[in-house]
């Protein structure tokens, strides 16, 4: 059996990660390891170095403040699905984080994780986008319209620890998912919100990437209602097509999803 083996270290604070990320520099951060691990397990990821930042209290917090939810990178999906404080915020973010996965994923992923990752299928980037949330790091604050840049891509360079999520507290907002019966990920995840800068609707699972629908936004801005968007198809042209389903099905979906979004939000 071929074996590859690792170091596993255990930060206690941020300045703790970083100065082991400086001294390992093939090293990889490790929070829920929901992904990461299984990447290993798969042999499509050999980090030689671990850097544990799951037991880092100072980014396991929920906090509501001037308008907004701010929660911190190792804060699990479990902490933000059963949080009294974001479901009177954002009831849509705790109704969406407890939609990931099945319980023992929830209990072990974090939200800083899934949004470094930008898995194409992954829940949390179409709150970040719809939100308008920023994603804060240890060396800047990052806008959500910038964040996310391709499949498993995101405007993080090298080192970058995200060390918070800070999401505006919209007037109006919903997340409806179709999931993947086999593993709950979204086949199209839909979520849209009304906030005082104007409408948002951000689509995972039909695209490499997650994405905005400007059409729905400017149908949904004169009037916030399912009507607005029912008619309202996005082009088939470069959706993810797989054995659970086509392009074609997809692009569909991605109406279907938000006219219920809306009925829900409105
Ligand atoms: C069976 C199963 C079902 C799932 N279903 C869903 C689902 O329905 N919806 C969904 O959205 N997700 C789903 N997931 C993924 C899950 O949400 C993971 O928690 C998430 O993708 C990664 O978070 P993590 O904390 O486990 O990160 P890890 O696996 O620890 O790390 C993932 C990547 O992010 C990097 N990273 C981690 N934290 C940070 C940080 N703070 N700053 C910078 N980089 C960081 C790591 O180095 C690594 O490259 C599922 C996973 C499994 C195993």
């Amino acid at each position: 059996m071929i074996t590859y083996p690792f170091t596993y270290r255990r930060a206690k604070s941020i300045a703790e990660a970083e100065a082991m990320l400086k001294a390992a520099p093939e090293g990889k951060l490790l929070s829920g390891g929901q992904t990461l691990i299984a990447a290993m397990k798969m042999r499509l990821a050999n980090p030689p170095e671990l850097i544990d930042i799951s037991g880092i209290k100072e980014l396991d917090y929920i906090r509501v403040a001037n308008g907004a939810v701010a929660i911190g990178a190792a804060t699990t999906h479990w902490e933000v699905a059963t949080s009294a404080d974001v479901a009177k915020a954002i009831p849509a973010l705790a109704h969406l984080a407890s939609l990931i996965g099945d319980p023992a994923v929830r209990h072990k992923g974090t939200i800083g994780g899934s949004v470094a990752n930008n898995d194409p299928a992954a829940d949390y980037p179409s709150a970040v986008l719809a939100l308008g949330a920023t994603v804060k790091t240890n060396r800047r604050s990052i806008a959500a319209d910038d964040f996310f840049t391709g499949m498993f891509s995101t405007a993080l360079e090298e080192n970058e620890i995200v060390t918070e999520i800070s999401f505006p507290i919209p007037e109006k907002a919903a997340y409806k998912k179709f999931p993947n019966p086999a593993s709950r990920y979204a086949m199209v995840g839909v979520f849209a919100a009304r906030t005082k800068n104007g409408v948002r609707v951000a689509v995972t699972g039909a695209a490499p990437c997650v994405f905005r629908v400007p059409e729905m936004e400017a149908a949904l801005a004169k009037n916030f209602t399912p009507d607005a968007v029912a008619n309202i198809k996005v082009g088939a042209d470069g959706m993810n097509s797989d054995i659970h389903g086509s392009a074609e099905y997809r692009a569909h979906l991605v109406t279907v999803m938000a006219k219920r979004a809306v009925a829900e939000a409105a």
